[in-house]
Formats: structure tokens, sequence, C-alpha cells
């Protein structure tokens, strides 16, 4: 299978890219690890004339404690991200969600920004990113702007991002000390995707929770009613259970949780 003719574009910087963008509009995709490009230009779900291969652009990959935030920059890898001494200490949940995508090789070409701007409703960092409050930082020729990630998933492959906007970054918000974070997934077994993935972030004291779903619809969706049924709860095993059983689907889990269905 070999994708359509395009015309291939390496630019040296964001705006070089943003400008190439303007000028090319729908003709032109982006490039990152092209780990969902590429297989969707080879079935040719996807046809650019135009590739801007944005790998070559210096100061979007990384991760730095910044402002009371964690930024990674786009382009970092989910190796990078499942490596990460930083993140391990301060936000497990990423390290954790990072080591379950696909394979060594997926991991170590496919990038955060790519994953979250390609808005797979299968994809494991949507669920993360709703739990842990994230935003994300676009950049446009307007310059740059950040969208809170519960208003960043549109849609089955669908972003708020504009069509000559590139996500530059994705910021974590700090959580207290003590807080408890983890995903888990039901992995397809060919590709790893989550046939469903849950994120959860809780507060020691129970205050603050976060829950983030994917898999299990069109986009990724924060599970508001299971945070309700948690947030200010004493989290023992009979709280987190009523949670569950609440919002389980013979109860209306999925009606409370997928109203956009
Ligand atoms: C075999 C296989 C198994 C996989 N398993 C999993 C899995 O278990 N879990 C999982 O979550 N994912 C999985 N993936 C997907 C993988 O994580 C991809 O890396 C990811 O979806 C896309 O990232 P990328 O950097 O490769 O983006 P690309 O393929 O380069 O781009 C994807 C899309 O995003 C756009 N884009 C890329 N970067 C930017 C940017 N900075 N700003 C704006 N738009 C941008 C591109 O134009 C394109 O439309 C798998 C992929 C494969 C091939």
């Amino acid at each position: 299978m070999y994708p359509a003719q395009f015309e291939y574009h390496s630019p040296a910087s964001v705006q070089e890219a943003i400008s190439l963008l303007g000028r090319l509009k729908d003709d032109a995709k982006l490039l990152a690890g092209g780990h969902s490009l590429i297989p969707m230009m080879k079935l040719r779900l996807a046809q650019p004339k135009h590739v801007i291969d944005i790998r070559k652009i210096p100061g979007l990959s990384g991760i730095k404690e910044d402002g009371g935030a964690i930024a990674i920059g786009a382009l970092t890898t989910h190796y990078a991200v499942e490596s990460s001494s930083l993140l391990k200490q301060k936000c497990a949940l990423l390290t954790e969600t990072a080591g379950t995508i696909g394979d060594p090789q997926v991991r170590n070409m496919g990038t955060v920004g790519g994953s979250l701007a390609h808005a797979d409703p299968a994809a494991d960092y949507p669920a993360a990113a709703i739990a842990l409050g994230a935003e994300v930082v676009a950049e446009g020729p307007k310059g740059k702007r950040t969208i809170k990630v519960d208003d960043f998933f549109k849609g089955l492959l669908t972003t708020a991002l504009q069509p000559d906007e590139i996500l530059v970054e994705i910021r974590i918000p700090s959580w207290p000390v003590g807080t408890g974070m983890a995903y888990m997934k039901f992995p397809h077994p060919a590709s790893r995707f989550a046939v469903v993935g849950v994120a959860a972030v809780v507060t020691a004291d129970g205050k603050k929770v976060g829950v983030g779903i994917t898999g299990a619809g069109t986009k990724a969706v924060r599970a508001k009613g299971v945070e309700a049924a948690l947030s200010g709860k004493t989290l023992d095993a009979a709280a987190i259970k009523a949670a569950a059983e609440a919002r389980s689907p013979q109860q209306g889990f999925l009606a409370n949780e997928f109203s956009w269905r």
C-alpha cells in the first residue's frame, strides 16, 4: 500500500509551518510521528497534497516544570513520557498511560501532540489529559492560545484546533503531594488501542477527583457523574463500589456520561 503522491515540506520554525498551513489550507497535513497519518495515507483515508513535516522544528519537544505546571512539548515521544523521571515523580499517570501505548516502535515514534491532535476515539492520552485537567497550547497566525482539555475534543478525529494552528504544548496542572492516579485499559489484542480506558486522579483528602474515559464513544469524555459521586467522600472500598454501581450501564451510566450519543 502506497500513499497518493504529495509534496513534502520541512519548515524550520513554527511560524514557517503556520504560514504553510495558511497558504496550503485543506490540502496540507502536519506530520509528527507519522504513526496515525502515514497508515491513513497508505489506506487512502487521507490524501493530502502537501505534507508538512514538523519534526525538525526546534523547541517542540521536552518535559519541564513551568510556572507551577508541567509543560510537555508537542513532539515529545510516548517513550520520552514513559521514561521521564520528572513525570514519574510528579505525574505518574502520564508515564503509566504512555507505557500502555502500542509497542516500542509506536512509542519511539508517536508524539503526545500528534496523539491529542489526531483525537482518535480509542487513544489513551485523552482520558489521562481529561482526568488531570490538562490544557493544550495552540499556536496560529495570531499567536498562542490555551484551550482547556474539556473544550479540546469535539468529536471523532475532531478537535478545537483551527486549520492553521499547531498544537505546540500540553500543560498539566500540579496536583497536591499524595494525590493518587492510575490508568487502566482493556487493550485491543492487536493494536493495543483502548477498547475502553479509564484514568482517575484523586487527592488524598478526596476533595478533588478527575475521571476521564476513552474508547467508549466518538471522543474521550469526563465522567462527571462518577466524579460527583466520589468527590468529598472518604474513599473507602464502599464509597468506590457505590460510585461504580451508581454509574453502571444498567443504572444509567451511559445516559449520564454519554448524553452526546
Ligand atoms: C500499530 C499501532 C498501534 C498503536 N497503538 C496505540 C495505542 O495503544 N494507544 C494510543 O493512544 N495510540 C496508539 N497508536 C497511535 C499512536 O499513538 C500515534 O503516535 C498517535 O496517534 C499519533 O501521533 P503521531 O505523532 O504519530 O502523529 P501523526 O501520525 O504524525 O499525526 C496524526 C494527526 O495529527 C496531526 N498532528 C500531528 N502533530 C500535530 C501538532 N503538533 N499540531 C497539530 N496537528 C498535529 C497530523 O496532521 C495528523 O492529522 C498506535 C499506532 C499504531 C501504528
